[in-house]
């Protein structure tokens, strides 16, 4: 039985534990493999790092060979990103920042590249310490991140390897600190993602010094609504950025200890002059069914909200019809450009750019012809939704999309690989029907 033991048990031995507790700990097995598969899996994200950058050599080798030049070379390596994220689900973003990182980590930092193929620290990490060394200026200094982060990186968590490197660079070179923060600040931004349940969030970048004055600033507004407030303090700082963002500080849901502070709606009809476009089946707008409507960009949103939304002054109902899938049925005009409806009816129908992993909203991209005009008609089977970065991709060599029915397209990449994109329903199918309603999702696996 003794001879059964490992490490763990001698261990336990050591700390005097009563003789039951020596016996083989599984969990300390199982953990050990745990440990081991989480070596492997960064030991791998190494290794595909570099093959990702293989393929974006060869392509760029390729078309600089057979159409003569750097340029060409560049375009095409531009392209392989989106063949590379078409591939693996990413979004572009994500597959250029891990060729950034494979790159970097490769020329600059050979311990954390050694350390990252040996699995000792994974992709992630390995990305915090490329940010913190593309910030340093002196090569020298870049050399001395090497050294002293390959020590640490594997027993720490990100945030801690974030903070580490922080307090590195400010060390070895202040002076560039102040320069930094002149240019981060030329990066503030506030942006917006749709989220679930008919929520969504804003983040805002600014100044911590800004940041720290508006966190009091909402606590202070917060606990000036009064104990009488049945909202929490989370809940109230979310209604009051809500609130003095779009123009309604003052009203009633800011006054304290209103009645209806703690029923606040969660669309306000004082919202104007803004444009949200929403699907719903008709049948739930009159309020026969609770059928969810849908905010465009495939964010479901409960009947009531979007009823309260349709009692607001000045919201307009366009008509579409569909057919018993949810698909808009044909739509199409004479001319080359679109009119308005009918580029509306292609943006709601797709909701983003068609590329298989891009999100450019639709109302930021080209409706194109996808068979070009005058050879395709101006129709909704022929209109499809592309940002420019896809839109130029359609063009590129050995790039092909077809458009098999409204909103069902199929990309060709250089590999020859294929994608099926396949719009959302506009409507819940009127007739539920397993064959038809299946239909789409069955052809968006088999992209
Ligand atoms: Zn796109």
């Amino acid at each position: 039985m003794s001879s059964q033991h490992s490490a763990h048990g001698a261990s336990s031995a050591a700390r005097g534990l009563a003789a039951e507790d020596q016996w083989p700990d599984p969990a300390a097995g199982a953990l050990d493999r745990v440990v081991d598969a989480e070596r492997r899996r960064a030991a791998m994200e190494a290794e595909q790092a570099r093959l990702m950058d293989q393929v974006v050599e060869l392509r760029r080798l390729e078309a600089s060979r057979a159409a003569g030049g750097r340029a060409a070379g560049n375009i095409a390596a531009g392209f392989a990103v989106d063949e590379l994220a078409a591939a693996l689900a990413w979004t572009r973003r994500r597959v250029e920042a891990r060729l950034a990182s494979v790159r970097f980590v490769h020329h600059h930092l050979p311990q954390v590249w050694s350390g990252w193929q040996a699995g000792l620290v994974d992709a992630y990490r390995v990305d915090v310490v490329v940010g913190a060394a593309r910030l340093l200026v002196d090569p020298e200094h870049v050399r001395q991140l090497d050294d002293a982060v390959t020590a640490i990186m594997g027993e720490c968590t990100g945030g801690q390897l974030r903070r580490w490197c922080a307090r590195l660079l400010a060390r070895v070179e202040p002076g560039e600190a102040e320069r930094r923060h002149t240019i981060a600040f030329t990066d503030r931004m506030a942006a917006t993602a749709q989220g679930e349940d008919g929520m969504g969030s804003l983040w805002l970048t600014t100044s911590a010094v800004d940041l720290a004055a508006l966190d009091q600033r909402l606590t202070a507004l917060a606990r000036g609504l009064g104990a009488d407030d049945p909202r929490t303090v989370d809940q109230r700082r979310s209604d009051l950025a809500t609130d003095l963002l779009l123009g309604r500080a003052g009203a009633g849901t800011l006054r304290a200890g209103s009645p209806e502070a703690g029923r606040r709606r969660p669309v306000d009809d004082r919202t104007t002059g803004i444009r949200l476009v929403v699907t719903i089946p008709w049948t739930s707008l009159l309020g026969a069914d609770d059928a969810p409507g849908d905010l465009v960009g495939g964010t479901p949103l409960p009947a009531s909200v979007v009823r309260a939304l349709a009692d607001a002054p000045g919201t307009v109902f366009h008509r579409l019809l569909t057919d018993a899938r949810g698909q808009v049925l044909d739509v199409s005009q004479l001319g080359r450009f679109p009119d308005p409806p009918l580029r509306l009816a292609t943006q709601i129908r797709d909701g983003t750019c068609v590329f298989p992993t891009c999100s450019t909203p639709a109302e930021r991209c080209d409706c194109d012809h996808t068979v070009a005009h005058p050879d395709g008609p101006t129709c909704w089977c022929n209109l499809a939704c592309l940002c420019r970065r896809h839109h130029r991709l359609k063009q590129h060599r050995g790039v092909s999309l077809e458009q098999l029915s409204p909103g069902l397209l199929r990309w060709t990449l250089p590999s020859g690989r294929t994608y099926l994109v396949c719009s959302d329903p506009v409507a819940e199918p009127a007739v539920p029907s397993a064959g038809e309603a299946g239909l789409c999702a069955l052809l968006a696996l088999a992209a």
